[in-house]
């Protein structure tokens, strides 16, 4: 992966370009088998609601397609898929289309660690009148089943809790909460944004209402994602317009992108437990660099056994995260959720963990992924170090 001024260096035999793309929990490459579904399906026009011709059936053959490979890597049904541009989309999408107004009286429960596409619209939805709940969740970012039970009352219109996080990594257990919301009747949606690319994600659990997918976390394009809805669950639409997919999200559906988001799911589908042993290994080969040097002062959050193998959360000793990033132009890693890189203040997610503020400025997260080699793994691990003992003369 390359970007800005391109450059390749030589490490352990192997041609490195820089600098090197480390921060797949903002976005993965496109895989080179989407690119090509990509460009394939933009040479003809379709739209696969005109079927009065050839080129609107061809279109929306893409498309069911597309929805078998997605609803496949969920075990969901086909009709169970609704297309939306983007996680954020579908976010909302579920909040707003399963919980109606008027809000006073309903409750939401979630937790402090959710992406902002679900924070956001759960103020939105506070102001006029819901109450939203927070389940607790431990140091290592685990949401309490306790106190998930606890805060469930005759009131709670939806939970609403991450399938994973996209700041330090740690997995929910899914089916666990699953069945306690079936087991009180709630409606229950995850963002399964993070997790859906090396977890096998079952949306037909007992339990499971809704779940978001987004196709640029798992090698496909960006502006497209999709909203699992359960069978026979009643979804109000946020958007109005023609009767595309049932009028619950009306808009042309861009076919070339459903295309690109189907090649990407098949491929997580068929490579998904290579990729998450090979992730593992790389992130484990990063980690013991870093924690065997005996001048890195490192710490990594989340939880150590329920997580996604790429994804590293890491608290440095003395040194600031933006001073670490900046001494270290040849990786493109970030200090956190791109979705929340201008807002400023420490990380709600760092925070809710139970860093200090100080703790979660001197915190970067790294993102691996799927076409990362040993080599510059090694190779990343040598320039945080060499960045670090840099950083540590100059104090
Ligand atoms: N949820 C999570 C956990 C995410 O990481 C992201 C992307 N950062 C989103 C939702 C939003 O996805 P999109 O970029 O497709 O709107």
């Amino acid at each position: 992966m390359t970007a800005g001024s391109e450059q390749t260096i030589m490490f352990e035999g192997a041609e490195i370009h820089l600098p090197l793309f480390l921060d797949h929990q903002s976005t993965t490459p496109l895989a080179p088998e989407v690119r090509d579904t990509l460009f394939q399906t933009y040479e003809q026009p379709g739209n696969q609601d005109s079927l009065t011709h050839a080129f609107g059936h061809a279109a929306r053959q893409t498309v069911q397609k597309a929805k078998r490979h997605i609803a496949a890597l969920i075990s969901a049904h086909a009709d169970e898929i609704i297309f939306t541009s983007g996680a954020t989309e579908a976010n909302n999408l579920a909040l707003f289309g399963l919980v109606t107004p008027p809000y006073a009286g309903k409750q939401v429960i979630t937790t402090p660690i959710e992406h902002s596409s679900i924070l956001s619209p759960l103020k939105e939805m506070e102001k006029q009148g819901l109450t939203v709940t927070f389940a607790a969740v431990d140091g290592q970012g685990r949401v309490s089943l306790t106190d998930l039970e606890s805060k469930i009352s005759g009131q709670t219109a939806l939970v609403t809790i991450q399938s994973a996080n996209n700041e330090i990594g740690t997995i929910q257990p899914l089916s666990r909460i699953a069945a306690l919301c079936a087991a009180h009747g709630v409606p229950f949606h995850t963002d399964a944004v993070q997790a859906a690319a090396t977890e096998k994600i079952d949306a037909s659990l007992p339990g499971l209402t809704a779940l978001s997918l987004s196709a640029h976390k798992l090698y496909g394009p960006q502006g497209i994602g999709a909203l699992f809805i359960r069978r026979g669950t009643s979804l109000s639409p946020t958007l109005f317009g023609g009767d595309q997919q049932n009028s619950r999200r009306p808009g042309t559906l861009p076919t070339a992108l459903i295309a690109g988001f189907g090649t990407a799911a098949k491929l997580a589908h068929q490579n998904r437990d290579h990729d998450h042993h090979s992730l593992a290994s790389l992130a484990q080969r990063l980690r013991d660099i870093l924690i065997q040097n005996p001048h890195v002062d490192v710490r990594f959050n989340g939880d150590p056994d329920n997580r996604l193998p790429g994804c590293l959360s890491l608290t440095f000793g003395r040194i600031e995260a933006e001073d670490l990033i900046l001494e270290m132009p040849e990786l493109a890693i970030s200090t956190g959720s791109a979705c929340l890189s201008s807002s400023g203040g420490p990380s709600h997610v760092l925070t809710a963990i139970g860093l200090s503020p100080e703790e979660a400025g001197r915190t970067v997260r790294i993102g691996l992924g799927r076409y990362v080699t040993e080599t510059e793994c090694a190779f990343a691990a040598s320039i945080i170090v060499a960045a670090y003992e840099r950083l540590l003369k100059t104090q």
